[in-house]
Protein backbone atom coordinates (compact mmCIF):
# COMPACT_ATOMS: atom_id res chain seq x y z
CA UNK A 1 0.00 0.00 0.00
CA UNK A 2 2.97 2.50 0.78
CA UNK A 3 4.30 1.52 -2.25
CA UNK A 4 1.45 2.75 -4.39
CA UNK A 5 0.90 6.01 -2.72
CA UNK A 6 4.80 6.60 -3.35
CA UNK A 7 4.38 5.45 -6.61
CA UNK A 8 1.12 8.34 -7.32
CA UNK A 9 3.30 10.53 -5.64
CA UNK A 10 6.17 10.53 -7.67
CA UNK A 11 3.93 10.46 -10.90
CA UNK A 12 1.60 13.81 -9.94
CA UNK A 13 5.45 15.20 -9.15
CA UNK A 14 6.78 14.17 -12.19
CA UNK A 15 3.46 15.45 -14.29
CA UNK A 16 3.98 19.10 -12.84
CA UNK A 17 7.59 19.14 -13.55
CA UNK A 18 6.95 18.03 -17.14
CA UNK A 19 3.26 19.28 -18.63
CA UNK A 20 4.20 18.79 -21.94
CA UNK A 21 5.46 15.40 -21.92
CA UNK A 22 2.37 14.04 -20.17
CA UNK A 23 0.08 16.27 -22.44
CA UNK A 24 1.48 13.68 -25.12
CA UNK A 25 0.34 10.58 -23.68
CA UNK A 26 -2.74 11.87 -22.88
CA UNK A 27 -3.03 12.57 -26.62
CA UNK A 28 -1.83 9.36 -27.58
CA UNK A 29 -3.92 7.81 -25.06
CA UNK A 30 -6.95 9.37 -26.40
CA UNK A 31 -5.74 8.62 -29.90
CA UNK A 32 -5.96 4.96 -28.97
CA UNK A 33 -9.05 5.26 -27.17
CA UNK A 34 -10.86 6.58 -30.59
CA UNK A 35 -9.50 3.77 -32.97
CA UNK A 36 -10.43 1.30 -30.50
CA UNK A 37 -13.88 2.59 -30.34
CA UNK A 38 -14.09 2.71 -33.98
CA UNK A 39 -12.78 -0.85 -33.96
CA UNK A 40 -15.52 -1.60 -31.61
CA UNK A 41 -18.32 0.09 -33.86
CA UNK A 42 -16.73 -1.86 -36.60
CA UNK A 43 -17.19 -4.92 -34.96
CA UNK A 44 -20.57 -4.30 -33.67
CA UNK A 45 -21.54 -3.39 -37.52
CA UNK A 46 -19.96 -6.78 -38.57
CA UNK A 47 -21.65 -8.57 -35.96
CA UNK A 48 -25.07 -6.88 -36.54
CA UNK A 49 -23.96 -7.97 -40.80
CA UNK A 50 -23.44 -11.40 -39.28
CA UNK A 51 -26.63 -11.56 -37.37
CA UNK A 52 -28.69 -10.61 -40.27
CA UNK A 53 -26.26 -13.12 -42.68
CA UNK A 54 -27.15 -16.07 -40.81
CA UNK A 55 -31.09 -15.42 -40.47
CA UNK A 56 -30.83 -14.81 -44.18
CA UNK A 57 -29.38 -18.40 -44.47
CA UNK A 58 -31.54 -19.67 -41.42
CA UNK A 59 -34.83 -18.34 -43.75
CA UNK A 60 -33.24 -19.99 -46.57
CA UNK A 61 -32.40 -23.07 -45.27
CA UNK A 62 -36.12 -23.18 -43.61
CA UNK A 63 -37.03 -22.83 -47.48
CA UNK A 64 -35.02 -25.27 -49.34
CA UNK A 65 -36.11 -27.92 -46.27
CA UNK A 66 -39.58 -27.44 -47.79
CA UNK A 67 -38.82 -27.56 -50.83
CA UNK A 68 -37.09 -30.78 -50.69
CA UNK A 69 -40.06 -31.92 -48.07
CA UNK A 70 -42.36 -31.18 -51.36
CA UNK A 71 -40.28 -32.17 -54.23
CA UNK A 72 -40.27 -35.76 -51.68
CA UNK A 73 -44.01 -35.59 -51.72
CA UNK A 74 -44.01 -35.50 -55.15
CA UNK A 75 -41.19 -37.87 -55.76
CA UNK A 76 -43.51 -39.75 -53.97
CA UNK A 77 -47.01 -39.15 -55.60
CA UNK A 78 -44.98 -39.83 -59.12
CA UNK A 79 -43.96 -43.40 -58.06
CA UNK A 80 -47.67 -44.50 -56.78
CA UNK A 81 -49.17 -42.98 -59.63
CA UNK A 82 -47.11 -45.50 -61.64
CA UNK A 83 -48.61 -48.10 -59.75
CA UNK A 84 -52.03 -46.42 -58.18
CA UNK A 85 -54.75 -47.97 -60.67
CA UNK A 86 -56.56 -45.13 -58.88
CA UNK A 87 -54.99 -42.35 -60.52
CA UNK A 88 -54.87 -44.06 -63.71
CA UNK A 89 -58.56 -43.51 -63.46
CA UNK A 90 -58.17 -39.95 -62.86
CA UNK A 91 -56.52 -39.44 -65.57
CA UNK A 92 -58.63 -40.76 -67.79
CA UNK A 93 -61.82 -38.98 -66.49
CA UNK A 94 -62.43 -35.79 -68.60
CA UNK A 95 -64.39 -34.78 -65.11
CA UNK A 96 -61.27 -35.10 -62.72
CA UNK A 97 -62.45 -37.08 -59.12
CA UNK A 98 -63.19 -35.16 -56.49
CA UNK A 99 -62.44 -37.98 -54.09
CA UNK A 100 -59.07 -38.77 -52.52
CA UNK A 101 -58.62 -42.76 -52.55
CA UNK A 102 -59.40 -43.16 -48.96
CA UNK A 103 -56.99 -46.32 -48.98
CA UNK A 104 -53.90 -44.11 -50.55
CA UNK A 105 -52.26 -46.40 -53.09
CA UNK A 106 -53.76 -49.45 -51.96
CA UNK A 107 -57.02 -51.03 -53.31
CA UNK A 108 -57.48 -53.46 -50.45
CA UNK A 109 -56.61 -53.75 -47.35
CA UNK A 110 -54.31 -56.83 -46.62
CA UNK A 111 -57.02 -58.92 -44.93
CA UNK A 112 -56.94 -62.20 -43.18
CA UNK A 113 -57.71 -64.46 -45.18
CA UNK A 114 -58.36 -67.76 -43.55
CA UNK A 115 -60.71 -65.43 -41.60
CA UNK A 116 -62.46 -64.66 -44.47
CA UNK A 117 -62.98 -68.49 -45.79
CA UNK A 118 -64.27 -69.45 -41.94
CA UNK A 119 -66.70 -66.88 -42.76
CA UNK A 120 -67.14 -67.46 -46.09
CA UNK A 121 -67.94 -71.08 -45.13
CA UNK A 122 -70.52 -70.36 -43.32
CA UNK A 123 -72.45 -69.40 -45.83
CA UNK A 124 -71.31 -71.36 -48.49
CA UNK A 125 -69.16 -74.38 -48.92
CA UNK A 126 -67.43 -76.24 -51.99
CA UNK A 127 -70.70 -79.59 -51.47
CA UNK A 128 -73.32 -76.69 -52.10
CA UNK A 129 -74.94 -77.03 -55.54
CA UNK A 130 -73.68 -75.25 -58.24
CA UNK A 131 -70.22 -74.23 -56.40
CA UNK A 132 -66.94 -76.02 -57.18
CA UNK A 133 -63.21 -75.25 -56.34
CA UNK A 134 -62.74 -74.04 -59.88
CA UNK A 135 -65.68 -71.87 -59.67
CA UNK A 136 -64.78 -68.22 -60.15
CA UNK A 137 -66.70 -66.66 -57.69
CA UNK A 138 -63.92 -68.47 -55.71
CA UNK A 139 -61.22 -67.36 -57.29
CA UNK A 140 -59.83 -65.41 -53.98
CA UNK A 141 -61.29 -66.65 -51.37
CA UNK A 142 -61.78 -70.61 -51.37
CA UNK A 143 -64.63 -71.87 -48.69
CA UNK A 144 -63.86 -75.38 -47.01
CA UNK A 145 -66.09 -78.37 -47.23
CA UNK A 146 -69.05 -78.99 -44.76
CA UNK A 147 -66.65 -81.82 -43.09
CA UNK A 148 -63.38 -79.05 -43.01
CA UNK A 149 -65.17 -76.26 -41.71
CA UNK A 150 -66.66 -78.50 -38.79
CA UNK A 151 -63.10 -79.79 -38.10
CA UNK A 152 -61.88 -75.60 -38.34
CA UNK A 153 -64.93 -74.45 -35.83
CA UNK A 154 -63.59 -77.31 -33.28
CA UNK A 155 -60.27 -76.10 -34.03
CA UNK A 156 -60.97 -72.47 -33.81
CA UNK A 157 -63.97 -71.78 -31.31
CA UNK A 158 -61.80 -70.99 -28.64
CA UNK A 159 -59.02 -68.78 -30.74
CA UNK A 160 -59.49 -64.88 -29.29
CA UNK A 161 -59.49 -63.55 -33.00
CA UNK A 162 -61.35 -66.36 -34.70
CA UNK A 163 -63.21 -67.81 -32.42
CA UNK A 164 -64.85 -64.79 -31.06
CA UNK A 165 -65.78 -63.53 -34.81
CA UNK A 166 -66.96 -67.04 -35.50
CA UNK A 167 -69.25 -66.67 -32.24
CA UNK A 168 -70.44 -63.03 -32.75
CA UNK A 169 -71.46 -64.14 -36.42
CA UNK A 170 -73.71 -66.74 -34.82
CA UNK A 171 -75.67 -63.73 -33.51
CA UNK A 172 -76.09 -61.93 -37.02
CA UNK A 173 -80.22 -62.75 -36.83
CA UNK A 174 -80.37 -61.42 -33.60
CA UNK A 175 -81.55 -58.30 -32.32
CA UNK A 176 -78.08 -58.64 -29.67
CA UNK A 177 -75.68 -59.00 -32.31
CA UNK A 178 -72.63 -56.87 -30.88
CA UNK A 179 -70.36 -54.60 -33.02
CA UNK A 180 -67.89 -53.57 -30.38
CA UNK A 181 -66.76 -57.50 -29.85
CA UNK A 182 -65.92 -57.88 -33.25
CA UNK A 183 -64.16 -54.37 -33.82
CA UNK A 184 -62.11 -55.67 -30.40
CA UNK A 185 -61.28 -59.20 -31.61
CA UNK A 186 -60.10 -57.79 -35.07
CA UNK A 187 -58.09 -54.65 -33.41
CA UNK A 188 -57.69 -54.89 -29.81
CA UNK A 189 -60.29 -52.11 -28.95
CA UNK A 190 -63.22 -50.21 -29.97
CA UNK A 191 -61.95 -46.40 -30.57
CA UNK A 192 -58.17 -45.90 -30.56
CA UNK A 193 -58.05 -48.30 -33.42
CA UNK A 194 -60.56 -46.99 -35.51
CA UNK A 195 -58.64 -44.86 -37.96
CA UNK A 196 -56.36 -47.73 -38.96
CA UNK A 197 -57.94 -51.25 -38.79
CA UNK A 198 -55.22 -52.17 -41.17
CA UNK A 199 -57.03 -55.43 -42.07
CA UNK A 200 -60.57 -54.88 -41.48
CA UNK A 201 -63.00 -54.17 -38.98
CA UNK A 202 -66.53 -54.92 -37.85
CA UNK A 203 -67.66 -52.99 -41.13
CA UNK A 204 -65.88 -54.98 -43.59
CA UNK A 205 -66.30 -58.52 -41.48
CA UNK A 206 -70.31 -57.93 -41.36
CA UNK A 207 -70.81 -56.38 -44.94
CA UNK A 208 -68.83 -59.80 -46.05
CA UNK A 209 -70.85 -61.95 -44.02
CA UNK A 210 -73.96 -60.52 -44.90
CA UNK A 211 -72.97 -60.33 -48.71
CA UNK A 212 -72.19 -64.26 -48.73
CA UNK A 213 -75.48 -64.68 -46.47
CA UNK A 214 -77.45 -63.37 -49.23
CA UNK A 215 -75.96 -65.15 -51.74
CA UNK A 216 -75.29 -61.30 -53.50
CA UNK A 217 -72.04 -62.60 -55.50
CA UNK A 218 -73.39 -65.31 -57.13
CA UNK A 219 -76.84 -63.65 -57.45
CA UNK A 220 -75.11 -60.40 -59.42
CA UNK A 221 -72.08 -61.82 -60.73
CA UNK A 222 -70.19 -59.27 -58.14
CA UNK A 223 -66.39 -59.86 -58.20
CA UNK A 224 -65.40 -60.72 -54.64
CA UNK A 225 -61.71 -59.25 -55.13
CA UNK A 226 -63.67 -55.96 -56.13
CA UNK A 227 -66.31 -56.24 -53.52
CA UNK A 228 -63.93 -56.26 -51.12
CA UNK A 229 -61.63 -53.31 -52.60
CA UNK A 230 -65.09 -51.36 -52.09
CA UNK A 231 -65.31 -52.33 -48.88
CA UNK A 232 -61.84 -51.81 -47.73
CA UNK A 233 -61.96 -48.53 -49.53
CA UNK A 234 -65.73 -47.79 -47.75
CA UNK A 235 -64.40 -48.73 -44.08
CA UNK A 236 -61.30 -46.45 -44.60
CA UNK A 237 -63.92 -43.64 -46.05
CA UNK A 238 -64.82 -43.16 -41.99
CA UNK A 239 -63.16 -40.95 -39.65
CA UNK A 240 -62.04 -42.14 -36.35
CA UNK A 241 -65.19 -40.10 -35.28
CA UNK A 242 -66.38 -41.31 -31.39
CA UNK A 243 -69.63 -42.23 -32.74
CA UNK A 244 -69.75 -41.68 -36.99
CA UNK A 245 -67.25 -43.91 -37.52
CA UNK A 246 -67.52 -47.48 -39.38
CA UNK A 247 -68.22 -49.18 -36.27
CA UNK A 248 -71.77 -47.47 -36.60
CA UNK A 249 -71.96 -48.37 -40.18
CA UNK A 250 -71.58 -52.17 -39.35
CA UNK A 251 -74.23 -51.78 -36.13
CA UNK A 252 -76.79 -49.66 -38.92
CA UNK A 253 -75.91 -52.86 -41.47
CA UNK A 254 -76.74 -55.18 -39.11
CA UNK A 255 -79.78 -53.43 -38.11
CA UNK A 256 -81.18 -53.22 -41.81
CA UNK A 257 -80.26 -56.50 -42.18
CA UNK A 258 -82.41 -57.60 -38.81
CA UNK A 259 -85.17 -55.45 -40.62
CA UNK A 260 -85.39 -56.76 -43.75
CA UNK A 261 -85.11 -60.59 -42.25
CA UNK A 262 -86.65 -61.39 -38.86
CA UNK A 263 -88.52 -57.49 -38.81
CA UNK A 264 -90.20 -58.62 -41.69
CA UNK A 265 -89.37 -56.47 -44.44
CA UNK A 266 -88.30 -58.75 -47.25
CA UNK A 267 -91.82 -60.28 -47.07
CA UNK A 268 -94.26 -57.57 -46.09
CA UNK A 269 -92.98 -55.56 -49.60
CA UNK A 270 -91.96 -58.51 -51.49
CA UNK A 271 -88.40 -57.29 -51.56
CA UNK A 272 -86.68 -58.17 -54.66
CA UNK A 273 -82.61 -59.15 -54.43
CA UNK A 274 -81.83 -56.12 -55.71
CA UNK A 275 -83.73 -54.14 -53.38
CA UNK A 276 -82.00 -56.28 -50.35
CA UNK A 277 -78.66 -55.10 -52.26
CA UNK A 278 -79.18 -51.86 -52.78
CA UNK A 279 -80.29 -51.71 -48.78
CA UNK A 280 -77.32 -53.25 -47.41
CA UNK A 281 -74.85 -50.71 -49.94
CA UNK A 282 -76.77 -47.92 -48.39
CA UNK A 283 -76.77 -49.02 -44.69
CA UNK A 284 -72.54 -49.46 -45.32
CA UNK A 285 -71.88 -46.20 -46.73
CA UNK A 286 -74.92 -44.10 -45.09
CA UNK A 287 -72.15 -41.62 -43.04
CA UNK A 288 -69.07 -42.19 -45.46
CA UNK A 289 -66.43 -39.69 -44.37
CA UNK A 290 -68.51 -38.14 -41.75
CA UNK A 291 -66.49 -35.10 -40.05
CA UNK A 292 -68.06 -35.56 -36.82
CA UNK A 293 -69.94 -32.27 -37.06
CA UNK A 294 -73.66 -32.14 -37.91
CA UNK A 295 -75.72 -30.18 -40.86
CA UNK A 296 -76.40 -27.83 -38.51
CA UNK A 297 -72.36 -26.53 -37.19
CA UNK A 298 -71.75 -26.90 -41.43
CA UNK A 299 -74.63 -24.41 -42.36
CA UNK A 300 -73.62 -21.69 -39.18
CA UNK A 301 -70.29 -21.77 -40.55
CA UNK A 302 -71.22 -21.55 -43.77
CA UNK A 303 -68.51 -23.99 -44.63
CA UNK A 304 -67.40 -25.33 -47.87
CA UNK A 305 -69.77 -28.56 -47.93
CA UNK A 306 -72.80 -26.35 -46.87
CA UNK A 307 -72.11 -24.08 -50.01
CA UNK A 308 -71.41 -27.24 -52.55
CA UNK A 309 -74.98 -28.48 -50.98
CA UNK A 310 -76.97 -25.70 -50.64
CA UNK A 311 -77.70 -26.34 -46.69
CA UNK A 312 -79.94 -29.49 -47.86
CA UNK A 313 -79.03 -32.82 -46.21
CA UNK A 314 -75.19 -31.62 -46.65
CA UNK A 315 -73.71 -34.34 -44.77
CA UNK A 316 -76.23 -36.90 -46.40
CA UNK A 317 -75.42 -35.87 -49.58
CA UNK A 318 -71.65 -36.16 -49.25
CA UNK A 319 -72.03 -39.50 -48.27
CA UNK A 320 -73.68 -40.71 -51.18
CA UNK A 321 -71.95 -38.87 -53.86
CA UNK A 322 -68.64 -39.82 -52.75
CA UNK A 323 -69.24 -43.28 -52.75
CA UNK A 324 -70.79 -43.13 -56.48
CA UNK A 325 -67.62 -41.16 -57.11
CA UNK A 326 -65.42 -43.84 -55.29
CA UNK A 327 -67.09 -46.60 -57.97
CA UNK A 328 -66.93 -44.55 -60.79
CA UNK A 329 -62.98 -46.07 -60.26
CA UNK A 330 -63.31 -49.86 -61.75
CA UNK A 331 -61.07 -51.52 -59.43
CA UNK A 332 -63.96 -50.30 -56.57
CA UNK A 333 -66.81 -51.26 -58.66
CA UNK A 334 -69.22 -53.48 -56.83
CA UNK A 335 -72.25 -52.24 -59.14
CA UNK A 336 -69.60 -53.23 -62.13
CA UNK A 337 -71.49 -55.94 -63.70
CA UNK A 338 -75.73 -54.91 -62.85
CA UNK A 339 -77.49 -54.01 -66.12
CA UNK A 340 -78.06 -50.10 -67.05
CA UNK A 341 -81.69 -50.63 -65.33
CA UNK A 342 -80.44 -52.92 -62.63
CA UNK A 343 -77.69 -49.87 -61.88
CA UNK A 344 -80.03 -46.70 -62.66
CA UNK A 345 -82.69 -48.37 -59.75
CA UNK A 346 -79.95 -49.57 -57.55
CA UNK A 347 -78.92 -46.01 -57.85
CA UNK A 348 -82.11 -44.61 -57.23
CA UNK A 349 -82.91 -46.11 -54.15
CA UNK A 350 -79.45 -45.52 -52.37
CA UNK A 351 -79.88 -41.75 -53.15
CA UNK A 352 -83.45 -41.83 -51.56
CA UNK A 353 -82.52 -44.39 -48.30
CA UNK A 354 -79.56 -42.06 -47.57
CA UNK A 355 -80.85 -39.01 -48.28
CA UNK A 356 -84.18 -39.63 -45.93
CA UNK A 357 -81.25 -40.18 -42.61
CA UNK A 358 -81.23 -36.25 -42.24
CA UNK A 359 -83.08 -35.96 -38.95
CA UNK A 360 -83.87 -32.33 -40.33
CA UNK A 361 -86.47 -34.65 -42.08
CA UNK A 362 -87.53 -36.95 -39.81
CA UNK A 363 -90.79 -35.38 -39.30
CA UNK A 364 -91.50 -35.39 -43.01
CA UNK A 365 -91.03 -38.85 -43.36
CA UNK A 366 -93.21 -40.02 -40.26
CA UNK A 367 -95.98 -37.79 -41.92
CA UNK A 368 -95.54 -39.56 -44.96
CA UNK A 369 -95.51 -42.50 -43.73
CA UNK A 370 -98.76 -41.84 -41.65
CA UNK A 371 -100.75 -40.64 -44.71
CA UNK A 372 -99.33 -44.04 -46.54
CA UNK A 373 -99.78 -46.22 -43.47
CA UNK A 374 -103.92 -45.44 -43.59
CA UNK A 375 -104.19 -45.22 -47.44
CA UNK A 376 -103.69 -48.93 -48.14
CA UNK A 377 -103.17 -52.33 -45.94
CA UNK A 378 -100.28 -53.53 -48.65
CA UNK A 379 -96.79 -51.84 -49.72
CA UNK A 380 -96.13 -53.13 -52.84
CA UNK A 381 -95.93 -50.72 -55.29
CA UNK A 382 -92.72 -49.23 -56.15
CA UNK A 383 -92.80 -46.44 -53.78
CA UNK A 384 -94.00 -48.07 -51.04
CA UNK A 385 -91.36 -49.78 -51.07
CA UNK A 386 -88.67 -46.95 -51.28
CA UNK A 387 -90.25 -45.65 -48.49
CA UNK A 388 -90.72 -48.88 -46.14
CA UNK A 389 -86.78 -49.03 -47.25
CA UNK A 390 -86.00 -45.20 -46.61
CA UNK A 391 -87.98 -45.47 -43.54
CA UNK A 392 -85.95 -49.10 -42.74
CA UNK A 393 -82.66 -47.41 -42.67
CA UNK A 394 -83.71 -44.23 -40.86
CA UNK A 395 -85.06 -46.43 -37.99
CA UNK A 396 -81.49 -48.86 -37.92
CA UNK A 397 -79.40 -45.39 -38.22
CA UNK A 398 -81.00 -44.13 -34.33
CA UNK A 399 -81.59 -48.23 -33.56
CA UNK A 400 -79.10 -47.67 -30.55
CA UNK A 401 -81.80 -46.30 -28.62
CA UNK A 402 -83.45 -49.70 -28.83
CA UNK A 403 -80.99 -52.31 -28.73
CA UNK A 404 -80.40 -54.23 -25.27
CA UNK A 405 -79.11 -52.04 -22.69
CA UNK A 406 -75.44 -52.70 -22.87
CA UNK A 407 -74.93 -52.31 -26.40
CA UNK A 408 -77.16 -49.14 -26.04
CA UNK A 409 -75.31 -47.28 -23.08
CA UNK A 410 -72.16 -47.87 -25.54
CA UNK A 411 -73.59 -45.92 -28.41
CA UNK A 412 -74.93 -42.87 -26.02
CA UNK A 413 -71.51 -42.63 -23.93
CA UNK A 414 -70.46 -42.02 -27.64
CA UNK A 415 -72.98 -39.76 -29.37
CA UNK A 416 -72.24 -37.83 -26.45
CA UNK A 417 -68.26 -37.56 -26.69
CA UNK A 418 -69.07 -36.71 -29.96
CA UNK A 419 -71.86 -34.10 -29.09
CA UNK A 420 -69.03 -32.18 -26.44
CA UNK A 421 -66.48 -32.30 -29.26
CA UNK A 422 -68.64 -30.52 -31.34
CA UNK A 423 -69.69 -27.77 -28.11
CA UNK A 424 -65.89 -27.38 -27.55
CA UNK A 425 -65.34 -25.96 -31.47
CA UNK A 426 -68.39 -24.22 -31.68
CA UNK A 427 -67.24 -22.30 -28.11
CA UNK A 428 -63.52 -22.15 -29.57
CA UNK A 429 -65.62 -20.19 -32.61
CA UNK A 430 -67.43 -18.17 -30.10
CA UNK A 431 -70.90 -19.73 -30.83
CA UNK A 432 -73.72 -20.72 -28.50
CA UNK A 433 -72.88 -24.48 -27.82
CA UNK A 434 -76.12 -26.68 -29.68
CA UNK A 435 -78.26 -27.93 -27.31
CA UNK A 436 -76.53 -31.19 -25.38
CA UNK A 437 -73.00 -30.40 -26.71
CA UNK A 438 -71.82 -28.29 -23.59
CA UNK A 439 -70.09 -30.56 -21.93
CA UNK A 440 -69.30 -27.82 -18.79
CA UNK A 441 -73.58 -28.18 -18.02
CA UNK A 442 -74.17 -32.13 -18.61
CA UNK A 443 -77.41 -33.40 -19.39
CA UNK A 444 -77.50 -36.55 -21.14
CA UNK A 445 -80.13 -38.20 -19.17
CA UNK A 446 -82.11 -35.52 -20.35
CA UNK A 447 -81.20 -35.27 -23.65
CA UNK A 448 -81.42 -38.70 -23.97
CA UNK A 449 -84.87 -39.47 -22.40
CA UNK A 450 -85.79 -36.32 -24.45
CA UNK A 451 -84.68 -38.33 -27.96
CA UNK A 452 -86.77 -41.23 -26.71
CA UNK A 453 -89.96 -39.51 -26.06
CA UNK A 454 -90.23 -37.08 -28.97
CA UNK A 455 -88.40 -38.99 -31.69
CA UNK A 456 -87.41 -43.14 -31.11
CA UNK A 457 -90.03 -44.39 -29.55
CA UNK A 458 -92.92 -42.55 -31.64
CA UNK A 459 -91.37 -43.86 -34.78
CA UNK A 460 -89.85 -47.18 -33.57
CA UNK A 461 -94.20 -47.44 -32.69
CA UNK A 462 -95.01 -46.40 -36.18
CA UNK A 463 -92.73 -49.13 -37.80
CA UNK A 464 -93.75 -51.57 -35.67
CA UNK A 465 -97.44 -50.84 -37.85
CA UNK A 466 -95.91 -51.65 -40.53
CA UNK A 467 -93.55 -54.51 -39.26
CA UNK A 468 -94.99 -56.12 -35.58
CA UNK A 469 -91.89 -57.82 -34.78
CA UNK A 470 -89.96 -55.03 -34.52
CA UNK A 471 -91.76 -54.15 -31.30
CA UNK A 472 -88.50 -55.53 -29.86
CA UNK A 473 -87.39 -52.23 -30.62
CA UNK A 474 -90.05 -50.24 -28.31
CA UNK A 475 -89.55 -52.78 -25.65
CA UNK A 476 -85.70 -52.01 -25.20
CA UNK A 477 -86.25 -48.11 -26.02
CA UNK A 478 -88.58 -47.81 -23.18
CA UNK A 479 -85.88 -49.96 -20.56
CA UNK A 480 -83.10 -47.46 -21.67
CA UNK A 481 -85.23 -44.86 -21.14
CA UNK A 482 -86.13 -46.09 -17.18
CA UNK A 483 -82.56 -46.31 -16.68
CA UNK A 484 -81.90 -42.92 -16.99
CA UNK A 485 -84.98 -41.58 -14.98
CA UNK A 486 -82.69 -43.67 -12.29
CA UNK A 487 -79.60 -42.58 -13.53
CA UNK A 488 -80.01 -38.85 -13.97
CA UNK A 489 -76.40 -36.85 -14.37
CA UNK A 490 -77.51 -33.08 -14.26
P1 LIG B 1 -76.73 -40.13 -38.44
O1 LIG B 1 -75.98 -38.86 -38.23
O2 LIG B 1 -76.92 -40.51 -39.87
O3 LIG B 1 -76.17 -41.27 -37.65
O4 LIG B 1 -78.21 -39.79 -37.95
C1 LIG B 1 -78.72 -40.10 -36.73
C2 LIG B 1 -78.76 -38.89 -35.82
O5 LIG B 1 -79.64 -39.20 -34.75
C3 LIG B 1 -77.42 -38.60 -35.15
O6 LIG B 1 -76.61 -37.73 -35.86
C4 LIG B 1 -77.85 -37.99 -33.84
O7 LIG B 1 -78.10 -36.63 -33.98
C5 LIG B 1 -79.16 -38.68 -33.55
N1 LIG B 1 -78.96 -39.79 -32.59
C6 LIG B 1 -78.75 -41.09 -32.82
N2 LIG B 1 -78.63 -41.79 -31.68
C7 LIG B 1 -78.77 -40.89 -30.69
C8 LIG B 1 -78.73 -40.97 -29.28
N3 LIG B 1 -78.55 -42.11 -28.64
N4 LIG B 1 -78.91 -39.82 -28.60
C9 LIG B 1 -79.12 -38.65 -29.20
N5 LIG B 1 -79.15 -38.49 -30.52
C10 LIG B 1 -78.99 -39.61 -31.27
ZN1 LIG C 1 -75.70 -42.86 -39.01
Amino acid sequence: MEAYIYDQMLLSHQMQSHPKEFEGKELSAKEEAKTLEDQNENLEHELQALKENLARNKQQEDASRKRLEELKRENNDLAHRVEDPWQRVKDKQRDPCRLINPLRNKTCKPFDKLLLQLIKSTYVNLDSEGYDDMSVIHKVVKPFTVLEMQDMRDRYILDPLYGTILMALDKIDDWDFNVFSVQAALNGDDHASLPFQEKGGALFVTFYALFWKYDLFKKFNIDEQVALNWVSAVEAGYHGNPYHNSMHAADVLHVTHYILSKGGLIERCQLSDKMILSALFSAAIHDFDHPGINNNFHIKTRSHLATLYNDRSVLENLHVSSVFELIKNPAFNILASLSEDQWREVREVVVEMVLATDMGLHGKYVAMMKTRLQERADFLQKDDKILALAMALKMADISNCGRPQEIYLRWSGKISDEFYQQGDRERNLGLACSPFMDRTQPAIAKGQISFMNYIVIPFFEQISELLPNMRVSVDCAEGNKTYWAQNDDS
